[in-house]
């Protein structure tokens, strides 16, 4: 519990899935965490969860489309913790469907979360990290969608590209401050998000849920195996403690091999 100690982290999304474990794992390595999620009351249980464990968390209502809440949020943790060092730009959901009958409201809600939220909440931390130059990391949560298509996915796909071109942008705008960006790119991940999309892309395909698992899901991987929370959150702990700006405005994708560059 040694490497992030002194730092401050800031994980959206982190009341579940990917963002819980990234929390949770940048804490074991020492940072003070702020657990940013829509859902404030599980937020508030991985923080007390990471506290009990000997670590520094709180968490924080955020609704990463709100500017005033991202804000807020932000600079409430810099006032308990110090300024932000590390920003992961975790939430996201997941809504499929054909593009012919994919709702506009649908498709403005998944580029508002993944998109502005992204925007929003880098736009928040780098006030704290351009001061002094003093430096940071922002890790945008892409996906194998940042890479490659899939049915049903136009908004997911979109908006998981898009994260690409900002990170590639703040890489080159940030390196004067310190600054360093990537994009981290799971393949499948047994989250609630992915549970709930087995039934939808099984009925929508026409297809068992057996084979969206099977063909849809593991059927490109290498191994055949979900990629884990664990896998992501190690990823991202690598990128947050590597020194320099050898590495800035990449891609890496963890997948078991289902997408490969
Ligand atoms: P999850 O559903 O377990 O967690 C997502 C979290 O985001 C939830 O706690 C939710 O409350 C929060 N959230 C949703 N909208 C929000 C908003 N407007 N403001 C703040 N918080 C909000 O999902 P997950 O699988 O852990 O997904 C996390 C990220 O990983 C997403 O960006 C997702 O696209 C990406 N991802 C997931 C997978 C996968 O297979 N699970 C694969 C690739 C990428």
């Amino acid at each position: 519990m040694t490497t992030l100690i002194g730092k401050t982290a800031v994980v959206t999304g982190a009341a579940s899935g990917i963002g819980k474990e990234i929390a949770m794992t940048l804490a074991a390595q020492g940072a003070a965490v702020g657990i940013a999620d829509l859902n404030f009351a599980g937020a508030q249980a991985v923080a007390d969860q990471i506290e009990k464990l000997g670590g520094k968390a709180m968490g924080v209502a955020m609704d990463v489309t709100s500017e005033e809440a991202v804000n807020q949020g932000i600079d409430k943790v810099a006032a308990e913790f110090g300024p932000i060092d590390i920003l992961v730009s975790n939430a996201g959901i997941q809504i499929v469907s054909p593009i012919e009958t994919y709702a506009f409201s649908d498709w403005k809600k998944m580029q508002a979360i993944h998109v502005d939220g992204a925007f929003l909440t880098t736009k928040a931390a780098l006030k704290h990290m351009y001061k002094d130059d003093r430096g940071g990391v922002v890790i945008y949560m892409g996906s194998v969608h940042s890479h490659e298509a899939s049915l049903l996915k136009c908004a997911y796909v979109a908006a998981k590209h898009a994260l690409l071109g900002l990170a590639r942008v703040l890489a080159k705008e940030g390196a004067q401050k310190n600054v360093r960006s990537h994009v981290v790119c799971p393949g499948f991940v047994r989250t609630p998000l992915i549970d709930q999309q087995i039934p939808q892309q099984a009925a929508k395909l026409g297809i068992s849920e057996e084979e969206v698992v099977n063909r849809v899901m593991l059927g490109r991987t290498v191994d055949g195996t979900f990629t884990t929370v664990d896998d992501v959150a190690q990823t991202v702990l690598f990128l947050c403690t590597f020194p320099t700006a050898a590495l800035t405005g990449q891609s890496f994708i963890v997948s078991h091999g289902w997408y490969m560059q």
